[in-house]
């Protein structure tokens, strides 16, 4: 099987930004999807978007630091389209600033959502992948990870955590089940930085979106890339970034 049309799609973090775009773009070609987040109006609104659209839309409202709604999103996947083809685990935060800081609470949230957000999103989908015997786990990690520089400590091990991760699980997985895509965007215009606590920070983080910030749509495309692809082909990472930024 390849292509989009006719897969059925689960993503986290649909209620804005990467996510919401992936949906929208998801579901135009012919993927029906499964919207998962914490604000379910928002998620309410993105469906009938899609439905009025004439694409195939469910909402569940899910908060990724709980093993049990990700297992609820899966299921619901299943019991409304009758399998679940790939888990887009998007859902992000991003509480950004200095070690010395020591915002710990702030990376303790980071850890629960990025970290711990998206394995409970694999442990819920890979039962599922295997008993069908193929399904895709996609995750948006960040350039973050791979360029390293101040303010970003925590939130770029966070996303190097699940880097390793799922590197791991596709050097386990060579049956030809499961594929595993890690999605590294630089600067996308989202509501991402607008949550940082210090208030510099935000201000620095949301002048550089502003300026160098690519449209989500650009993510979702790729995330489209990989999933199109046929099964007997893995886009392990995908790096994108705005042309202008160093
Ligand atoms: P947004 O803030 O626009 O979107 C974040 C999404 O995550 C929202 O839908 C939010 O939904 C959801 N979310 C946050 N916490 C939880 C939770 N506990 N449970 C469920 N959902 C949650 O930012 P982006 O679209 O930019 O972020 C999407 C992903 O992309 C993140 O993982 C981010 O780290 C990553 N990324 C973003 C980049 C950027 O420059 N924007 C660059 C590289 C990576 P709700 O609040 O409704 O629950």
């Amino acid at each position: 099987m390849s292509g989009i049309d006719g897969k059925v799609v689960a993503i986290t973090g649909a209620s804005s930004g990467i996510g919401e775009a992936t949906a929208l773009h998801l579901a135009e070609r012919g993927a029906a999807v499964v919207l998962g987040a914490r604000r379910t109006e928002r998620l309410d609104a993105l469906a009938a978007r899609i439905g009025e659209a004439g694409g195939r839309a469910e909402v569940v409202g899910v908060d990724v630091t709980r093993r049990a709604d990700l297992e609820r999103l899966v299921a619901t996947a299943v019991e409304a389209f009758d399998r679940l083809d790939v888990l887009v685990s998007n859902a992000g935060i991003a509480r950004t600033g200095l070690v010395g800081d020591l915002d710990i609470e702030g990376w303790e949230a980071m850890i629960d959502v990025n970290v711990r957000g998206v394995m409970y999103g694999v442990a819920a989908a890979l039962p599922v992948f295997r008993r069908q015997g193929r399904g895709h786990l996609v995750t948006t990690v960040s350039t973050s990870g791979l360029k390293i520089v101040p303010t970003q400590a925590a939130y770029a091990g966070t996303k190097n955590a699940v880097r390793t991760f799922l590197e791991a699980l596709r050097q386990e997985s060579t049956d030809g089940v499961l594929r595993t895509t890690s999605i590294s965007p630089g600067f996308v215009r989202t509501e991402l930085v607008d949550h940082v606590a210090d208030p510099a920070v935000r201000e620095q983080s949301q002048r550089a979106m502003a300026t160098l910030g690519i449209e989500p749509a650009a993510v979702a495309r790729a995330i489209a890339f990989a999933i199109e692809q046929p099964d007997d082909v893995e886009i392990g990472d995908l790096t994108l970034r705005p042309t202008i930024q160093g």
